[in-house]
Parts: structure tokens; C-alpha cells; sequence
């Protein structure tokens, strides 16, 4: 492979290369096709005729020390020391040896961690931070994670989807999660504009700074009880949670009109048509925690009824495409409020979102 420049100073991470896998390393650039072997099992294939197998599991996402050193030392024992994390948090297992790949499944069952999640499968769902980590999150992420994937768990481990399915979550609209462009979105919102704690804004906040950061233009100075502060124009809010992060004297959480979206369509692939977002589905299911059974039951509605009525290869978006809105609304028995009708004005049809031409 192309050689590197010399780094010279220490800033940003380390150079990748050097944790490469010494056979991918060897066939930068050089690789010709690959094959799926069972599920969770991928097989790359040089152009010199060397391979490289990867055992895909599942993992728990947040991870914590001890599951680590058990990824750690399956792969000292399995594939050398090499592994490595994909954008939906599965762990893959890099091996240059085929005879290990069943013992290693062996182990990972063992220790709890199902095999999958490639091809025509679900992969592991990515998710954000949720309650144990962001602010602004208006729902958990992790522990719905954890419950859709328990009722999920033979659509990761066996391949018998229409095509891949791709699922994700993001705590609100500021999407960390990538839920613009899944096939299944589950997305926190707000529904209530942060309210204006009048009394702590100017100690803790520049107020020039938190109109700034309202990207509709919904936020104006204004003088309370004799002191500077703000005001939020309500109608004009987005529930985004931009002025709460610069200024913590504008909490947005609302344990009774904070909850969950589902939306569906969306994909990153170019494959057969162009990359597309999501659109609204159910437009609010109120959190219930510790298990979430409403979003549950949501979610895996629309995987079955996907799974009968999709044809080889169509995405939940190309299947909706094909079948029409309406019966997508009739075959998963969603009811159709005014809240999915789009009159927001913007250019996101004229954007160019994939890399296919136009003429
Ligand atoms: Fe925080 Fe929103 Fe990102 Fe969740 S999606 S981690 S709430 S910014
Ligand atoms: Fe503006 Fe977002 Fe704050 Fe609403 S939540 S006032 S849209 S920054």
C-alpha cells in the first residue's frame, strides 16, 4: 500500500495502517469480491487468492471494561489480536485461519454475544446516548436498543429478510444516530418549547450567544421583572435543543410531552435507487420505561409485515415505493394523522444525495 507521510507532530489519532490486519495490509486495494459463508460470516477474497474471514457479533453497544477484555482475548486466542467495530457497533473478528471460525462462534455464544447481522439480516442497532449521557435526549437509547433487539434477535442471527435491514435510534432530532437514512428510525422528540429559568439565565448564560444558537430565529432578549433575559416565540421553536446545549437555564426535557417517533424508508446504499431519508411513520408513542413494549410492538410490526409483503432485495423505502403510502398504511394498520402531512418548505428534494448524476 501507498506509503504514508511522516506525521510530525502527535495531534489526531495514530495512523491506521499500523492496525491493520497484516493480511488486509498485504491487499490494500487488491480486493476482488467477497462471500457470505453462514450468517455472520463474511468471506474476502484477493486478487492474489489470499482470504480473510470476519465473524460478525453482536454487541451490547455501551460497552463496558469486562465485556472489552472478552472481546480482547477471543481475539488473541482466535485471530491474532485483530478486531474492529463497524458504524452499528458490531464487533468483527478479523481471522486468517477458517478452522477457527466455528470454535470462535462456539465462544461467543457462550459468552452471550449472537452471530449475525449480515446480508439479507438486521444488523446490531446504532444508537445514541440517551439518558445516561446526553442532555437534551428526550428518551433513552440504550434500553429501548435492548428490548427492540430481544424481540429482534432471530431476525439478526438468521438471513430470511428481503434485503438487509437496517435499523437505528437517536435520542432527538439532532440525529448523533443517523436515523435520517435507516430502513426503521426510532426518533426521541419534544414537544414543548424550553422553558426560561428568568432568575439563573444571566449568571449562567451570554444571552447574545443563546439567540445565536437558535438556528429558526425563535429566540429574542427581553427584560423580565426588571433583568435582562429571553423570550421563545413558541410557534416558531423546532424543540431542537441547540439553546439548552450553549445555556443550561433552558431545559427542554418534559417527562409528560417528551417520547418517541417511528419513521421508515430511509438508506445509505446507491444500490438499484438513490440514497433517501426517512419519513414519518407513527408521529408519537409516550416513553415507557424499562422496556418500552409500545415501541417494541411498533417496530417489529412493521419488520414482519415487511418481511411478507417486500420482494428479494427491496428496501422497506423501495417496497413503500412500489406498494404505495397508502397501503403501507393499510398492510401495518399505522393510522394516518394530520402530523404526516409535509408542508415544510425546504429544498430537500433538490438536494443532490447521492453520488448518481443527474442530466
Ligand atoms: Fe444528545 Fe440528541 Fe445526540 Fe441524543 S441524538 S445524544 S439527545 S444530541
Ligand atoms: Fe430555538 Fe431549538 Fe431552542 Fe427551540 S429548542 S428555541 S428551535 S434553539
Amino acid at each position: 500500500m501507498a506509503t504514508q507521510p511522516t506525521r510530525i507532530t502527535d495531534i489526531g489519532p495514530p495512523n491506521y495502517e499500523q492496525f491493520l490486519h497484516p493480511v488486509i495490509k498485504k491487499n490494500y486495494g487488491k480486493w476482488k469480491y467477497h462471500e457470505s459463508l453462514a450468517p455472520g460470516v463474511l468471506c474476502h477474497v484477493s486478487e492474489t487468492g489470499e482470504r480473510i474471514y470476519t465473524v460478525r457479533a453482536g454487541s451490547s453497544r455501551l460497552l463496558s471494561i469486562q465485556t472489552i477484555r472478552v472481546y480482547a482475548d477471543l481475539a488473541d486466542k482466535y485471530s491474532g489480536g485483530y478486531l474492529r467495530f463497524t458504524s452499528r457497533n458490531n464487533v468483527e473478528f478479523l481471522l486468517d485461519n477458517p478452522d477457527n471460525i466455528e470454535p470462535l462462534k462456539k465462544d461467543l455464544a457462550a459468552a452471550g454475544f449472537p452471530v449475525g447481522g449480515t446480508q439479507n439480516a438486521i444488523s446490531n442497532i446504532v444508537h445514541t446516548q440517551g439518558w445516561v449521557h446526553c442532555h437534551s435526549s428526550a428518551t433513552d437509547a440504550s434500553g429501548i436498543v435492548k428490548a427492540v433487539m430481544d424481540a429482534l434477535c432471530d431476525r439478526f442471527t438468521q438471513q430470511n429478510l428481503p434485503a438487509k435491514l437496517r435499523i437505528a435510534l437517536a435520542c432527538c432530532l439532532n440525529m448523533c444516530g443517523a436515523v435520517h437514512c435507516s430502513d426503521i428510525a426510532i426518533l426521541g422528540i419534544h414537544r414543548r418549547a424550553p422553558k426560561v429559568n428568568h432568575d439563573n439565565l444571566k449568571k449562567v448564560c451570554e444571552i447574545p450567544t443563546v439567540i445565536a444558537s437558535c438556528p429558526t430565529g425563535a429566540i429574542r432578549s427581553a427584560t423580565v421583572d426588571g433583568k435582562p433575559s429571553v423570550e421563545v416565540i413558541e410557534a416558531q421553536c423546532m424543540y431542537c435543543g441547540n439553546c439548552y446545549t450553549v445555556c443550561p437555564a433552558m431545559p427542554l426535557n418534559d417527562p409528560e410531552n417528551d417520547g418517541l417517533s417511528i419513521w421508515v424508508g430511509g438508506k445509505v446504499s446507491n444500490a438499484r435507487s438513490a440514497p433517501r431519508f426517512s419519513k414519518l411513520a407513527i408521529p408519537f408513542i409516550p416513553n415507557n420505561p424499562p422496556r418500552w413494549p409500545e415501541v417494541v410492538k411498533a417496530v417489529v410490526n412493521i419488520v414482519e409485515v415487511y418481511a411478507r409483503n417486500a420482494r428479494k432485495y427491496e428496501r422497506v423505502g423501495e417496497w413503500i415505493d412500489r406498494i404505495g403510502w397508502p397501503k403501507f398504511f393499510e398492510l401495518t394498520g399505522i393510522e394516518f394523522t394530520r402530523y404526516h402531512i409535509d408542508d415544510f418548505k425546504n429544498a430537500g428534494l433538490t438536494y443532490a444525495r447521492s453520488t448518481h448524476l443527474k442530466f
